[in-house]
């Protein structure tokens, strides 16, 4: 197809967060033909996954919204409308809600989908305009969990490492990371990193994955009891005088806290709960920490648990302990999932306000108000509810109107069935999507069409903090229309709106998220997420900068790492080792429900298979959910190879193929979550008391052959 491109068009991937340059092919008539990898990006290096080589067919893929559409009931026809009448519709319904319930009785979600620049207009939007303070981000069933524990032992979220790690590092651990089917670009890295110059790979994981199979050691743990592993390790470490005592003592806090706590944590008694012998957990504490220098890298294996802060915050302490943070190759690097779940950490669905400010802080409140020039008593003093728990509050009637933007949570949200009832409930809901086939659109009043990802232009933030460009590539398709200009239109129907400056174009908004990414935070520390000295064309002619990038910084290279100066963002410039206790609330398999479901992704599909469904070859290599079995445990149940079987658990059913393989153990199931009524009619919505993300991984089913 090469021969008939014309023209390539830069962009960015807009999948996974691992952040890869693309080309988008056109020939002579401006038709798109052919994706490519860019050749001269450090992230990615002209390589693509099977959904970055395939991106190109989004375009005018099946199912794509073409005009807004209206109806009074969500169970009446839609009907095509003006942009102008569903505008003015919902924000006549959104004014209705709040003079009749109060503010907050309207609420936002979004997804880690959007550009960057849509994300702060969006915040600025709900915040600051209408003036609802339940405004999230999906990033609560993603990356909340890294937030929170980056948080607790830093001071502020925000990896402090980069990919570059690899290639400098002499042991890596993952946790609940499968990278060659989740980030195939990132594993590629890594593995070109092991081939140049091997180091032990540890994977701890309940599952044989595809990363599992690469390693040096396999540590197949019982699920939800990484606390109990890297206490033991710690214990190891820190008896057989293992740690590094001159960082801990001139960089941290707490030591003496955390050894008094992990001398619960014997090797011996740890094993029983963790699932990992004895003498296995002392072989990893100690190549660990005798390790020049090791990095810990996790995904949602790690954050999808109720206790998702508190490992986050424990694999710091593991990296605390040993010396291991800003360091080339010592590192604490959480592999962020969405494109774009960077963006919409630091551009306010996480903390409340823009550039890491909280809605908590007077100083945070003042800065964003005076900058949008608003009340600051308009501003709630600390923030609304998340994701997770807007569901909730829209069953007990304290949220009557929803806006859903970029994100389908009747496919991704556990216990889907009650999330089904939940929708059904509104009074008002508003779906903004690029295809009008998302399952959640069932349930509402208003849909708006999005344009898709290459049609607009912005910036997104990978894993590694780099900030890359997305350009408009095309126009938008038929009616649709770029998120962003939604975003703007919507504030002009609001009083607020009318004397709050917004943004005409994406860029003009970059304008105003670099001077809020300038001087110091409330604490006196300059600010990490400093991206003031990036403008497009920088940003375009380096193939994505790093931040912090300052006025002041020349060149196009960002900061590589975070705290390589042993200075954190707290009160006292010391990073924070904390006690993490193990309590045990995980659903645990039982005699009426023997079997832990664990779910997770495949390399075809990404997310709730919106757009991944869409594209041939993604569904020919992945056209179905399965489940994978173990022979044993198969056998003992009739259960035969390629048969359906009935999968229950205290939530609901599901009917799925069975795929027997020794990846899992007897008493584990795997389930991709990208199908619509699979794996998370199933799953539990118990919350991580920190972050509030749900435990997809920790739940307990029956099987019945059928
Ligand atoms: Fe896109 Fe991620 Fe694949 Fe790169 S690895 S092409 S960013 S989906």
């Amino acid at each position: 197809p090469s021969k008939k491109v014309k023209e390539w068009k830069y962009t960015t991937c807009n999948y996974c967060s691992t952040g890869c340059s693309i080309e988008i092919g056109l020939d002579e008539q401006q038709k798109i033909v052919t994706t490519r990898g860019h050749a001269g990006a450090d992230v990615n290096r002209g390589k693509l996954c099977i959904k970055g080589i395939l991106e190109h067919e989004l375009f005018e893929s099946p199912g794509r919204g073409t005009e807004p559409l209206i109806r009074d009931k969500h169970f009446d026809s839609f009907k095509p409308t003006s942009w102008d009448h569903a505008l003015d519709t919902t924000a006549a319904q959104i004014k209705q809600i709040q003079q009749t319930y109060g503010r907050d009785a309207f609420a936002i979600v979004s997804s880690g989908q959007l550009l960057t620049e849509e994300f702060y207009t969006l915040g600025k939007l709900a915040r600051g305009v209408i003036g609802t303070n339940n405004y999230d981000g999906n990033t609560t069933l993603c990356m909340a969990s890294a937030v929170s524990g980056y948080k607790r032992s830093f001071g502020a979220d925000g990896p402090p490492g980069c990919y570059d790690d690899f290639e400098h590092t002499h042991c890596l651990m993952a946790f609940g990371s499968n990278l060659p089917e989740q980030h195939p670009i990132i594993y590629w890295r890594l593995k070109e990193a092991l081939e140049k110059r091997h180091f032990p790979l540890i994977v701890v994981d309940p599952r044989v994955t595809m990363l599992a199979q690469f390693a040096d050691i396999h540590l197949p743990i019982t699920p939800g009891t990484d606390c109990v592993l890297i206490n033991a390790m710690m214990y190891v470490i820190i008896n057989e005088g293992l740690q590094d005592q001159a960082y801990i003592d001139a960089h941290t806090q707490g030591f003496n806290e955390v050894k008094a706590l992990v001398q619960d944590y014997n090797p011996k008694s740890a094993q029983h709960i963790c699932g990992i012998d004895e003498d296995t957990i002392r072989n990893v504490a100690r190549i660990y920490a005798k390790a020049p220098t090791a990095m810990s890298i996790w995904t949602m294996g790690i954050n999808q648990s109720t206790h998702g802060s508190d490992g986050v915050a424990n694999i710091n302490n593991l990296n605390m302990v040993t010396g291991n943070i800003g360091k080339p190759g010592g590192t604490s690097l959480s592999i962020t999932g969405q494109c774009n779940a960077m963006g919409t950490r630091e551009w306010s669905s996480c903390s409340g306000l823009p550039g890491y400010r909280y809605l908590e802080n007077e100083q945070d409140r003042n800065e964003i108000a005076d900058f949008w020039g608003i009340d600051p008593e308009f501003l709630p003093k600390k923030r609304g509810l998340s994701q997770t728990d807007i569901f909730p509050a829209i069953e007990t009637g304290e949220i009557k109107g929803l806006w859903i933007v970029a994100t389908n949570p009747m496919t991704s949200m556990p216990n889907t069935a009650r999330i089904r009832k939940a929708l059904e409930k509104l009074d008002f809901l508003v779906i903004q999507d690029v295809y009008q086939d998302v399952e959640t659109n069932q349930y509402s009043h208003v849909y708006f069409p999005a344009s898709v990802w290459a049609e607009k232009e912005g910036v997104h933030t990978n894993t590694e903090r780099r900030v890359n460009l997305i350009s408009n590539v095309l126009p938008p398709y038929k009616n649709s229309k770029p998120d962003f200009w939604i975003f703007n239109q919507m504030a002009k129907r609001f009083d607020q709106g009318q004397t709050v400056h917004f943004p005409e174009s994406p860029e003009e908004a970059f304008e105003e998220m670099k001077y809020l990414s300038k001087g110091k935070m409330a604490n006196g520390e300059p600010r990490n997420l400093d991206i003031s000295g990036m403008t497009y064309d920088k940003i375009l002619a380096a193939k994505g900068i790093q931040w912090p990038y300052r006025e002041e910084d020349v060149g196009l290279k960002g900061q590589a790492r975070l705290y390589s100066d042993g200075v954190f963002p707290t009160a006292n410039g010391k990073a924070n080792l904390l006690p993490i206790h193990f309590y045990n609330n995980n659903e645990q398999p039982c005699a009426e429900y023997p079997f832990w479901l664990n779910s997770g992704r495949v390399v075809e599909h990404f997310h709730t298979r919106t757009r991944t469904g869409k594209i041939g070859n993604c569904n020919k290599f992945s056209p179905t959910a399965y489940m994978e079995m173990n022979p044993d445990a198969a056998m003992a149940l009739g259960v035969k190879h390629q048969s359906y079987v009935r999968l229950t658990s205290r939530r609901g059913d599901a009917v799925v193929l069975v795929q027997l393989t020794q990846r899992v153990p007897r008493n584990m199931v795997f389930i991709p979550f990208h199908f619509h009524d699979c794996v998370n009619r199933l799953t539990l919505g118990l919350l991580d008391p920190y972050s509030r993300q749900p435990a997809f991984k920790q739940c307990s089913t029956r099987i019945e052959p059928i």
